[in-house]
C-alpha cells in the first residue's frame, strides 16, 4: 500500500514543495493539513498534483479546538498514520505587540510549538499502530534556534531563560508573552519556538522510541528566503534577503530542493535514525549535525514538555 503522511501548512513553501516531492514518487497519499482550503487545493493543483495523491483536511493550529478536530476526523477517516510531519509555522519580525491564538497564548509559540506539541501527542498512537516498515515523527526545526550557530547568534537571540512565561501561559495578562519572561519580541518568539520544536522531538525520542519503534527527527533544510515566511518583513528585507543568502552567506536553497529535503527524511530508508536533526553539506548529502547547548538540554526539554502538557489541557 501506499504511505500516508501528514504534513501541516503544505499550502506553500517548504510543505507543499515536500508534498510536490512525495506525490511525484507515487508511493505516498499526503494529507495536506491547512487552515485556508481553497488555498492548499490551488497550491496543490498549481504544483501539479494528482488528485488521488492527496487529500486536504482542514487544520488552524492556532487553536486547540481545531487541532482535537483534525485529530477525530482523521482517526474517523480509517486511515493509516505512517508519518507525521510538523511543518506550519508563523514568524512575525516585525510586529510590535503580541497577538494570541484562540486560547490566548501568544502567537508563535503558540502554533509553532503548542498546536504541533497537542497535534503529535493525540497522533502518537495512530503512529504506533501503523504496520509500516518505518513509521516517523518530523518536527521542522530551524538553525536560527541554533545559537551554535553564526545565523543562531544574529540578535535577537533565542533564549528560554528558567521558562516562567510558558509556565504562566504566555498569555500578557497575568504572565509574560515570552517564554523566559521578557517583553515581547517577534523575531526572538520565532526562534525560541524553534527551540521547542528541536527539544520536543528529542524528548519524543527519549520516551518513545524504544518502545514504539517510530523514528524522531527534525531538521533544517536549508535557508529558503523565498517562501511566505517572510511574508510580514519590510519590503527592503524582502529583496534583499534572497540574493544575500545566494551569494554572501551561501545558505540559500531554492523551495524544491529543501522539499526534496525534507521528502528524504520522510521516506528515505538511510534515514531511519532516532533523535537526529539533520542538515545538508554544500554537495546537498545530508549529515547528522549537532545542537546548541539549550536546543540540546534534556532538562529543559522535560520541563518544556509537562509545561506544555498542562497549557493543552493533556494533564
Ligand atoms: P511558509 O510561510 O511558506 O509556510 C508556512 C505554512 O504554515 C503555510 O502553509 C501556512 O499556512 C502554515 N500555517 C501558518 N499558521 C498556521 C496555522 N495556524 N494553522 C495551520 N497552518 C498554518 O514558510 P516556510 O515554508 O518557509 O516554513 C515551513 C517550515 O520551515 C517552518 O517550520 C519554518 O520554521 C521552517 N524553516 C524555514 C526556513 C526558511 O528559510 N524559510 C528555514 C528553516 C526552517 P497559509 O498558507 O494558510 O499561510
Amino acid at each position: 500500500r501506499k504511505g500516508s503522511v501528514i504534513i501541516t501548512g503544505a499550502s506553500s513553501g517548504l510543505g507543499l514543495a515536500t508534498a510536490k516531492a512525495l506525490a511525484e514518487t507515487g508511493k505516498w497519499h499526503i494529507i495536506m493539513a491547512c487552515r485556508d482550503f481553497l488555498k492548499a487545493e490551488r497550491a496543490a493543483k498549481s504544483v501539479g498534483m494528482s488528485k488521488e495523491n492527496y487529500t486536504i483536511m482542514h487544520l488552524d493550529l492556532a487553536s486547540l479546538d481545531s487541532v482535537r478536530q483534525f485529530v477525530d476526523s482523521y482517526k474517523q477517516s480509517g486511515r493509516p498514520l505512517d508519518v507525521l510531519v510538523c511543518n506550519a509555522a508563523v514568524y512575525q519580525p516585525t510586529a510590535k505587540e503580541p497577538s494570541f491564538t484562540a486560547e490566548g497564548f501568544e502567537l508563535s509559540v503558540g502554533t509553532n510549538h503548542l498546536g504541533h506539541f497537542l497535534l503529535s501527542r493525540l497522533l502518537l498512537d495512530d503512529l504506533k499502530q501503523s504496520d509500516y516498515p518505518s513509521k516517523r515523527l518530523i518536527i521542522v526545526g530551524s538553525i536560527t534556534g541554533n545559537t551554535n550557530t553564526l545565523a543562531g547568534n544574529v540578535p535577537p537571540k533565542a533564549n528560554l531563560g528558567d521558562l516562567r512565561g510558558l509556565a504562566g501561559g504566555l498569555n500578557g495578562l497575568n504572565s509574560s508573552t515570552m517564554i523566559d519572561g521578557g517583553e515581547f519580541d517577534g523575531a526572538k518568539a520565532y526562534k525560541d519556538s524553534k527551540v521547542c520544536n528541536m527539544l520536543t522531538m528529542q524528548e519524543f525520542h527519549r520516551r518513545f522510541h524504544e518502545e514504539s519503534g517510530i523514528t524522531f527527527a527534525s531538521l533544517y533544510p536549508g535557508c529558503i528566503a523565498t517562501t511566505g515566511l517572510f511574508r510580514e518583513h519590510i519590503p527592503l528585507f524582502r529583496l534583499l534577503f534572497p540574493p544575500f543568502q545566494k551569494y554572501i552567506t551561501k545558505g540559500y536553497v531554492s523551495e524544491e530542493e529543501a522539499g526534496k529535503r525534507l521528502a528524504q527524511v520522510v521516506s528515505e530508508p538511510s534515514l531511519t535514525k532516532s533523535g537526529v536533526y539533520w542538515s545538508w553539506n554544500k554537495d546537498s548529502a545530508s549529515f547528522e549535525n549537532q545542537l546548541s547547548e539549550e536546543a540540546s538540554n534534556e532538562d529543559k526539554a522535560r520541563k518544556i514538555w509537562e509545561l506544555s502538557e498542562k497549557l493543552v489541557g493533556l494533564n
